[in-house]
Order: C-alpha cells, then sequence, then structure tokens
C-alpha cells in the first residue's frame, strides 16, 4: 500500500494573511513602522519596537545574505525525506530583518554564511506558496 505524505501547510492568521496572499503572487512582504521608520518580520499587529499600531506592509527587495544555516540530513517531516539533504537558512534582508527560509537551486552546495541570496517561492498548494531563496553570484550586476 502506498502512502501519500502531505506536507505541513502554514496557517494563515489574521496577522500573516496578507504575507502569504502576497507570496502566492510572487511578492515578498515585510512590515514597517513609520513611527520608527524600522521594518519588522514576521507579521504582528503593532510595532515591537515603539508598540505603534499603524504598521504597514511594505515589498522587500527579496535580497539579503545567509545569516545562518543547516544541511538537514534528517527529514524534520516525513513528507520531507526525499529532500534531504536539504538546507534551510536564517535570511537576513537587505531591509535588515531576519527571516528563516529554505534555500535552493543547483548549486546550494555552494552555500555559506554570508552568501548573496534573492527570494523565490515554492507553489505547494492552490492556496500557498512559500518564499525561498537561492544563490546569487556576488558580482551579480544589479537588475
Ligand atoms: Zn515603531
Amino acid at each position: 500500500m502506498t502512502q501519500t505524505l502531505t506536507r505541513p501547510l502554514p496557517l494563515p492568521t489574521a496577522e500573516t494573511t496578507h504575507y502569504w496572499q502576497a507570496a502566492l503572487d510572487g511578492r515578498l512582504k515585510i512590515q514597517y513602522c513609520p513611527a520608527c521608520a524600522r521594518h519588522q518580520f514576521y507579521p504582528r499587529r503593532f510595532c515591537t519596537q515603539c508598540l505603534s499600531q499603524d504598521i504597514q506592509w511594505i515589498q522587500a527587495s527579496g535580497k539579503g545574505r545567509v545569516y545562518t544555516y543547516t544541511v538537514c540530513h534528517v527529514a524534520a517531516h516525513p513528507a520531507f525525506e526525499s529532500r534531504v539533504p536539504y538546507v534551510i537558512g536564517m535570511i537576513e534582508l537587505e531591509e535588515g530583518v531576519r527571516m528563516l527560509a529554505g534555500i535552493v537551486g543547483p548549486d546550494v552546495d555552494r552555500v555559506a554564511v554570508g552568501s548573496p541570496v534573492e527570494v523565490c517561492f515554492e507553489r505547494i498548494s492552490d492556496e500557498t506558496a512559500l518564499p525561498m531563496f537561492r544563490l546569487v553570484a556576488a558580482d551579480a550586476p544589479a537588475a
């Protein structure tokens, strides 16, 4: 008997629905607080620095660097067993926030702390796309 394993899916909340909808549209959105001029991630109802509730959504550049990473040789969930080894990284975006995401691509074995990356999206269901990151050349000209 063959068992089809489904991966765990994000469950959007009132705070994260905008983020997930943007990801489905191929855009990486983070929050910005005009009161203290800071970005924040993950999404919350208020600014964690100044407690302002006047928080805005902005489109992030999608560019950043690998702050740290790990190579997973043991799947964290049975649905990921076909992917091992896979790379999970803490990405520091140009906007200064850090986010946990998968790092993918044919050259992912060259990942290192400080590697420049850019966002890409993996559609995992009709309703969900996951922001992921791929390596970009350090000397790549600006698009
Ligand atoms: Zn603030």
